[in-house]
């Protein structure tokens, strides 16, 4: 490296140099990304005043009184606050009011007002000229090949700042493999360039783009010359700059280097940044798919635990390169750690993957790489009419193509849910009959008593129940963890991109949604993948409108028992309702809380693979252990739980009438064995619904009846609901015990179905009439589908969100639900 640069970046005065009780102020941060903003945060700006509190030599941390208030920094934070030294004098004469003013810049004098601007892209992007032509300077253009590997310095000019330009050598990566490429990587990382110009050649973007993600690894403030443009335009090719900037999240100028064009409009935007005056700034991340992150996150966690990189480098893009397998990343980490677990972690993660994916790391990270690139420019780049030659990825032609994209689409989520429902009933009549004769065994077997109701009708009947959708759940699951394994997802949350804009949402919020509709909790975890809070929340508070597989049965039940025509139809509009409720929500939210935030991210398409069935297998699981846990806890206590509302208390005079009476016409001698059994039967019938009219349940019920009573409803349907807050499977079985059906097992639904279809009022206005009409039965659905997700999507929604964003959607939705359901009950008494 030449003596320029030295002086210019490694001599200047930092606050860690600074002693005990003198003053300072700042001239700039340096560091990385996350790291120099935190210190920003902080108050530690250009200009401010810094007074040192304690600093013994080597000894961390150091304390600075900074506007007022006192913090401490370790020392190799406080290295990276370059500083000039005041005298007291002068420090309380001074004080910094958030703006550059006369006097910090009498004290700052021309310190901070060089930026050191390293010039990175492709060979024969046109950096040399670039360079050139901003520094006046002549260096040879061309082909860069046979010269030394290094870089030229020049500088430039602009108000009163000098810029300091590296021209470095043309590389196509930053890898470890050749000498440009080490040496690169190495300046970007050792030097620290305030600001890192992406010199990119316009006329083919894809591959100069892939350097870009690489920057965008380092987490380097960047600027981006989209030179060549002359080229682009010439090509006929049309580019939306605005968007793409705003996708990866930093400022772009188009330039044509060869004839100076755009230079100075590029060192305006970077003097911008680097005085952090530019806005439309943030760290985006690439995305590497689910099972690469969650290496990712580990190898993070480890190396923050084991490693004292303090700044100096983004920990992400560390744990991505030890990932890859970048011999020089590793080695350069393990000089950082002692007992070198990081390695070993990083080695095991990559391991584990190229086990899974049959493919080298470096591969499947580069792949993902593409898949960013071709996202961003599928959203952003037309190509000129004449020039359509891309052989790559034509099966993205169709996939996202404007007219067959949606028909494909609907045809792969239409065999999806068919093959979830199909294939899922063998199983699950596999599972009812096993649950049945468990039962059947345990009545047998144990004694009449407390503990055989609340294994057989409480333990069973609940968790069995719930347990018979689990086939269902994991098939749908597997299938849409083959989707995601494909690429396919990628492809689909692409094209329904610009429908999902247009309610305020993100088309990666699609994933989400479709899981949705098989449970709730592994949907709100799958928002994870989105990358802004705002989609997040509006995701997360819509996806239990998504109608999940839980309530699946009522409606089935309810259908089948009050509609005799247009079965599939109702089924669906109870679906379609679902959908449009979370449109208008997110509308509503976006409005009201979210007005500000507008923010694009690139839709990665990620390459084809051949899904393999142990990866499905995998990430089914990965999926489904959410709703297992669910039903090991907390449908289970709340079947206990509404189980023993139900049984207590078991004694009252009327109930003990019925057992007198029973007992009477048991010991009746005067009739026949058939007659006696019918009575019983009967008599055993109306004690049980007495019994329930008068549980905690029952009063409790008649209790609320006012609340669901405009609805249409009685109050053994609102106990249904509200024990459907444990888990909107419960609501059958509730509904099979508050509606005393007398089933044998095998006929259950049957004769739930026969007495909800004789049940009527037994008292007010109505009295004698059916409870049930279709409309109130529709009204119920609609009650069902849109009221409280169950507890476990809540806590899940507590645990991606907040508190707040947890009682919103419980309160929400419930008023939706009342709301919606008194509408239906309106419409049908104008309609009659
Ligand atoms: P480097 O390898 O990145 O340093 O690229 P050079 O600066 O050596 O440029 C390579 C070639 O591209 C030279 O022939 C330049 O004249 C040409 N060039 C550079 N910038 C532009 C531009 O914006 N438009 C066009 N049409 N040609 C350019
Ligand atoms: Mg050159």
């Amino acid at each position: 490296m030449n003596n320029e640069q030295h002086e210019q970046v490694g001599k200047a005065l930092t606050l860690a140099d600074v002693k005990t009780g003198e003053y300072c102020v700042i001239v700039r941060v340096t560091g990385h990304g996350s790291f120099r903003h935190r210190l920003l945060e902080m108050g530690f700006v250009r200009g401010e005043k810094v007074k040192v509190i304690r600093n013994a030599p080597l000894r961390d941390p150091i304390e600075y009184e900074i506007m007022g208030g006192h913090v401490s920094l370790r020392r190799i934070e406080a290295s990276r606050v370059e500083v000039v030294p005041v005298s007291e004098e002068i420090a309380n004469n001074y004080t910094f009011h958030g703006t550059v003013t006369e006097d910090t810049e009498r004290i700052l004098g021309h310190k901070g007002k060089r930026i050191h601007v390293a010039l990175v892209g492709n060979p024969n992007c046109g950096k040399t000229s670039f360079f050139n032509h901003a520094t006046g300077m002549r260096e040879k253009v061309g082909n860069y090949s046979g010269v030394t590997v290094d870089s030229k310095l020049g500088y430039y000019k602009y108000q009163d700042y000098t810029i300091v330009i590296a021209d470095l050598p043309g590389t196509y990566s930053l890898t470890e493999y050749t000498p440009e490429e080490r040496y690169v990587r190495e300046y970007i990382m050792e030097q620290h360039p305030d600001i890192v110009l992406d010199v990119v050649d316009a006329s083919n973007l894809e591959r100069n783009l892939f350097l870009t993600t690489q920057l965008i690894d380092m987490n380097v403030p960047m600027v981006m010359a989209l030179n060549m443009y002359d080229e682009l335009e010439k090509n006929g090719d049309q580019l939306d700059i605005d968007t793409l900037s705003e996708l990866f999240g930093f400022p772009i100028i188009p330039t044509v280097s060869s004839r100076g064009t755009g230079i100075k409009e590029v060192m305006a935007k970077v003097v911008d940044l680097y005085e952090n005056l530019e806005e439309n700034t943030k760290h985006i991340h690439i995305n590497y798919g689910t099972d690469l992150e969650k290496s990712i996150d580990i190898i993070k966690k480890d190396m923050l635990e084991h490693l004292d990189l303090s700044g100096a480098y983004s920990t992400r893009y560390l744990a991505i390169e030890l990932l890859a397998g970048d011999k020089m990343i590793s080695e350069m980490v393990g000089k950082f750690d002692d007992d070198g677990s990081v390695v070993k972690v990083a080695d095991e993660q990559r391991k584990q993957i190229e086990k899974q994916y049959h493919e080298d790391a470096a591969t499947i990270i580069s792949g993902a790489k593409y898949g960013f690139v071709r996202g961003a420019l599928l959203e952003t780049f037309t190509q000129g009419g004449d020039r359509d030659k891309q052989p790559a990825y034509s099966v993205d032609k169709i996939l996202t193509n404007r007219w067959l994209g949606f028909p494909i689409l609907i045809f792969f989520l239409w065999f999806m849910f068919q093959m979830t429902f199909t294939l899922g009933a063998y199983p699950q009549a596999w599972l009812e009959s096993f649950f049945g004769w468990l039962g059947d065994v345990i009545t047998n077997v144990l004694p009449d008593g407390i503990v055989k109701d609340l294994l057989v009708d409480g333990i069973i009947a609940g968790v069995g129940g719930v347990c018979s959708f689990l086939p269902n759940i994991l098939i749908l699951f597997f299938f849409i963890s083959i989707l995601e394994d494909t690429g396919y997802m990628a492809r689909a949350a692409f094209i329904m991109d610009k429908l999902m804009h247009r309610m305020g949402l993100h088309g990666k919020s699609f994933i989400p949604y479709i899981i949705g509709f098989g449970c709730s909790v592994p949907a709100i975890m799958a928002t994870r993948t989105l990358e802004n809070r705002k989609d997040r929340i509006l995701t997360i508070i819509t996806v239990p409108f998504m109608s999940c597989s839980a309530r699946l049965p009522v409606y089935l039940l309810i259908i089948s028992a009050f509609f005799t025509k247009h079965q599939g139809l109702v089924l669906t509009s109870i679906y379609l309702l679902g959908i449009v409720t979370a449109i208008i929500t997110s509308l509503i939210v976006k409005k009201a809380a979210f007005q500000q935030e507008r923010d694009q991210f690139v839709m990665e398409l990620p390459p084809y693979r051949i899904p393999t069935f142990r990866n499905a297998v995998i990430h089914m699981w990965d999926k489904s252990v959410q709703y297992l846990k669910k039903m090991g806890t907390v449908i289970l206590v709340a079947t206990i739980i509404i189980w023993a509302l139900e049984y207590f208390p078991q004694h009252s005079p009327q109930i003990d009438a019925y057992t007198a009476q029973i007992e009477q016409v048991e010991a009746d001698e005067t009739l026949d064995e058939a007659t006696k059994t019918a009575q019983i039967k009967q008599l055993e019938l109306d004690r049980s619904a007495c019994q329930i009219e008068n549980s905690y349940i029952g009063r409790f019920g008649k209790f609320v009846a006012p609340v669901f009573r405009p609805l249409g409803f009685d109050w053994q349907m609102g106990v249904s609901l509200i024990t459907g807050f444990a888990a909107k499977e419960i609501v059958v079985s509730s509904m099979g015990v508050l509606y005393h059906s007398d089933a044998e097992a095998d006929e259950h639904s049957m004769a739930l179905q026969k007495s909800l279809q004789s049940h009527t009022w037994s008292s007010g206005p109505q009295m004698g009439q059916p409870v049930f009409t279709p409309w109130v039965a529709f009204g119920y659905m609609v009650f069902i589908l849109l009221y409280f997700p169950c507890v476990a999507a809540l806590t899940a929604v507590k645990r991606e969100s907040n508190l707040k964003w947890m009682l919103f959607t419980a309160v929400y939705t419930t008023s939706v639900a009342w709301v919606a359901a008194f509408l239906v009950r309106v419409v049908s008494m104008v309609g009659g």
